[in-house]
């Protein structure tokens, strides 16, 4: 089963990080694997694909229209895209260059993540309002302006933004589109329909991190005319006006004629992405949410409890908070002195370790591990619990999660 990965010498991994695109991002259950091996057999027209796809979003989340991106970065992109340009296929061929455009895309500066870089690359330029630590919301309503296409919003991010009800009411009352990134919003899997109803225009959210679809994989969801604009800009326009499926838009007076290949045209989703895409939201929704949080639990509790009584590790479970994170972690606070170890010493162990063990690193700077066990299988979190005490106690890591501690372990 691993024999292509044995001749490549590449060594798979425990993944105690949680979603992460480094790691590989998912494993697809074998009903995704044999969604993609079914559109891998054949060929079809990808835009009809798309919108059977885009209307089972759609159905699933509660809005207007969907779309099968690959990740939530490409939709972020793609999102900002279709608030530029719109219908107009003169503009969508210009992207990035948006000089004399409306091209400016609000955002709060405390929510300036890294991942606003796929909504730069639409030509966008970020037009930030309020601190870190506190916006007022006149400062939205006095950003927006002629040029504005867009407000843009992360959930989980940015201790003192303004509520996203807010934002979408500022932003309403002005006539502009708010594009929400929620890739780290679900679970809980209610927010899916909370962002629709809420009247969110676009949201992006990430296919390969929880919902189990490929890691090339993502979905946005909203306004359908934002989201027609998104499939002008990222299929395939290799197209003649003649035979093009989207001359009733052209009939009708919508667009003058196709795009050329978009700026989206770099972001291309295959067949097997929409396939797979699909068969892991609907095996998603129809999850028992509440069995997986109570073994993600169980899983923080097994790595804690192997902790106990080491002298300079504190460790504990931090529950679900519903706002910065909707999962369990367990969090190990170091005394790093006393320890004569820190941090990132536990970390670089681990991922030298048999198997290897990837670590959180979000708090390492503050001399703290995480576990998140939510990309745990089975067993794994006993293998991590017992690496991490020997690393805390000084023993020999490399005898502490062997081959046969994994079979007789379980989380
Ligand atoms: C991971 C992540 C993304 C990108 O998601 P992909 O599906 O990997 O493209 C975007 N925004 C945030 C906040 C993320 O954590």
């Amino acid at each position: 089963m691993t024999a292509l990965l044995d001749s490549l010498g590449v060594r798979p991994l425990i993944n105690a990080v949680g979603p992460a695109t480094r790691l590989g991002s998912s494993t697809p259950s074998a009903d995704v694997l044999a969604a993609m091996a079914e559109a891998a057999a054949v060929y079809l027209p990808m835009h009809e694909l798309q919108r059977a796809a885009g209307a089972e979003i759609a159905a699933l989340t509660g809005a207007e229209a969907g779309y099968v991106t690959n990740g939530a970065a490409a939709g972020l992109m793609l999102a900002a895209a279709a608030c530029i340009a719109g219908d107009d296929p003169a503009l969508m061929n210009r992207l990035p260059f948006t000089d004399g455009m409306r091209d400016e895309i609000v955002v709060h500066r405390g929510q300036r993540i890294a991942y606003d870089h796929a909504v730069r690359a639409s030509g966008a330029r970020l037009v930030e309002i309020g601190f870190h630590d506190l916006t007022f919301p006149y400062e939205l309503d006095a950003a927006i302006g002629e040029r504005t296409a867009a407000v843009l919003y992360f959930s989980n991010s940015g201790a003192n933004a303004l509520p996203l009800e807010q934002v979408v009411a500022i932003a309403h009352a002005r006539g502009v589109p708010v594009i929400l990134d929620a890739s780290l919003a679900i679970p809980p899997v209610e927010n899916l329909r909370r962002f629709a109803d809420l009247g969110v225009d676009l949201v992006a959210v990430s296919g390969g991190k929880w919902i189990g679809g490929p890691a090339a994989s993502g979905f946005l969801y909203g306004r359908a005319d934002l989201l027609r604009s998104v499939a002008l800009q990222q299929q395939d326009q290799d197209v003649r006006v003649e035979t093009w499926h989207g001359a009733p838009l052209i009939a009708g007076g919508t667009v003058a004629g196709p795009p050329h290949q978009g700026i989206g045209r770099a972001l291309k989703v295959g067949k097997e992405e929409i396939a797979g895409l699909l068969a892991a939201l609907r095996a998603y929704v129809a999850r028992d949410h509440a069995a997986d949080q109570a073994r993600w639990r169980a899983a923080a509790q097994t790595v804690v409890d192997a902790l106990a009584g080491i002298p300079g590790a504190d460790a504990r479970v931090l529950p679900a908070d519903g706002r910065e994170r909707g999962w369990p972690i367990a969090e190990i606070a170091l005394d790093e002195p006393a320890l004569g170890l820190g941090a990132y010493d536990v970390v670089r162990a681990l991922a030298a370790g048999a198997p290897p063990i990837a670590l959180d690193e979000a708090v390492a700077w503050r001399g703290a591990l995480r576990v998140t066990p939510t990309h745990l299988r089975d067993g794994e979190a006993a293998v991590v619990a017992a690496a991490l005490a020997a690393a805390l106690r000084r023993t020999d890591p490399t005898s502490a999660h062997t081959k046969a501690d994994r079979k007789d372990t379980d989380a």
